[in-house]
């Protein structure tokens, strides 16, 4: 039987790769929903080629602009409760939360409280409400099967294992596009050098995330969540090829890592057919002609917003929310050339320090801390 689909965030990097998967075994599934924020050009290309029953844009006059082009059969929807209808009202039975930062907090929250199982691409939703979006989906029976790269080597290389029997889980980081400078040459980089990420092909909070390593904080604070371990037990290696995905070390000394290419579409194709494996589009690996690969001590002073993610997520409570929504906010002012690069950390730093976290906070206060931390952040100077 068809697995049917909501796509949220679907013409973004990892929304365009899902449909690139399921154009590739159009039998395996129907396309239900898909939520886009303002880019409807590609969003009316997809909804023609996918024949949805609902797309979600951000705005009604872009929903009235979508209209008249939408084939017959398929609704427009907009704002977050349009976004939330798309989660849970188009008849999906799978959702892909691919939306970008901690807007796709709400709507994951109502794919699986709608019971529909969960690939989870929005780090966010864990970072900022871990302790909430994992509860509810155990008690809604849901399962979450992780889309961010580390995470699915981690998932498949826990497949059949004694969750018991695990000693540590080693994220591997690529360094992002300015491993080989110094701090000192940080200073004065710009958006375009930041954008060019050595490895993957991803959109452009990701790749500024990668170059910070915030976006390996987040994913530390997500497979906290995921695999339900202390930070002590998550580590963090750089490997600037990045072949080999992540690792688990088990209590004989066992260490099982996935490996290949990098290409997005493998872990979101997993995330889909788990547990069956397909063929993918992907290249094969070919390890002799990668012929050596790296790895070195992640360092701490280099990349201080890894530290700060720790901190985070270890302090708990409303901090990693506040270290998820402070950096959305300086980023963006980079991405607008408001702020230089390193004034990104300062910023994240500023305003954990200045926040009192809030232990086991309701969605509610999270929200309104999510909202207060970027209010401030965006004028921090
Ligand atoms: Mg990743």
């Amino acid at each position: 039987m068809a697995k049917k689909l909501a796509v949220l965030g679907s013409t973004g990097s990892i929304g365009t790769q899902t449909l690139d998967v399921v154009a590739g075994d159009p039998d395996s599934y129907e396309i239900t929903g898909l939520a886009a924020g303002r880019n409807i050009r590609l969003l009316l290309e997809q909804a023609r080629r996918f024949r949805p029953k609902l797309v979600s844009v951000a705005t009604r006059e872009l929903a009235e602009e979508i209209r008249p082009g939408l084939p017959p059969g398929t609704k427009a929807v907009y704002g977050e409760e349009g976004l939330i209808e798309a989660a849970a009202g188009s008849g999906a039975d799978y959702a892909v939360c691919a939306l970008v930062g901690s807007l796709g907090l709400k709507s994951t929250l109502a794919a699986i409280d709608a019971g529909l199982s969960i690939g989870l691409a929005n780090k966010e939703s864990l970072v900022a409400a871990g302790h909430i979006v994992t509860k509810r989906a155990r008690d809604k029976g849901v399962t979450i099967y992780p889309i961010d790269s580390e995470h699915s080597a981690i998932f498949q290389c826990l497949n059949g294992e004694d969750g018991r029997a695990v000693k540590r889980l080693v994220i591997t980081a690529s360094g992002g596009s300015f491993r080989d400078r110094t701090r000192d040459e940080l200073a004065d980089v710009t958006v375009a050098d930041a954008l060019k990420h050595p490895n993957w092909s991803m959109g452009a909070k990701i790749t500024i995330d990668s170059a910070t390593m915030v976006n390996k904080g987040l994913e530390v604070i997500e497979a906290h969540w995921l695999f339900d371990l202390p930070y002590d037990r998550i580590d963090v290696l750089l490997h600037p090829e990045s072949i080999v995905h992540s690792m688990v070390e088990f209590t004989d000394t066992s260490v099982i890592a996935q490996l290949g290419n990098p290409d997005m579409r493998v872990p979101i194709q997993y995330a889909l057919t788990y547990p069956a494996r397909k063929p993918s589009p992907a290249s094969p690996l070919d390890l002799a002609k990668a012929g050596t690969l790296h790895f070195r001590e992640m360092d701490f002073e280099r990349y201080p917003c890894l530290r700060l993610a720790y901190e985070a997520g270890r302090a708990g409570g409303t901090a990693p929310a506040v270290f998820n929504a402070a950096n959305e906010a300086a980023v963006a002012r980079f991405l607008k050339g408001e702020i230089p690069f390193l004034a990104i950390e300062t910023i994240i730093e500023r305003m954990l320090r200045e926040h009192r976290t809030i232990g086991d906070p309701d969605l509610e206060t999270i929200l309104s801390v999510d909202e207060r931390t970027r209010a401030e952040a965006a004028v921090l100077r």
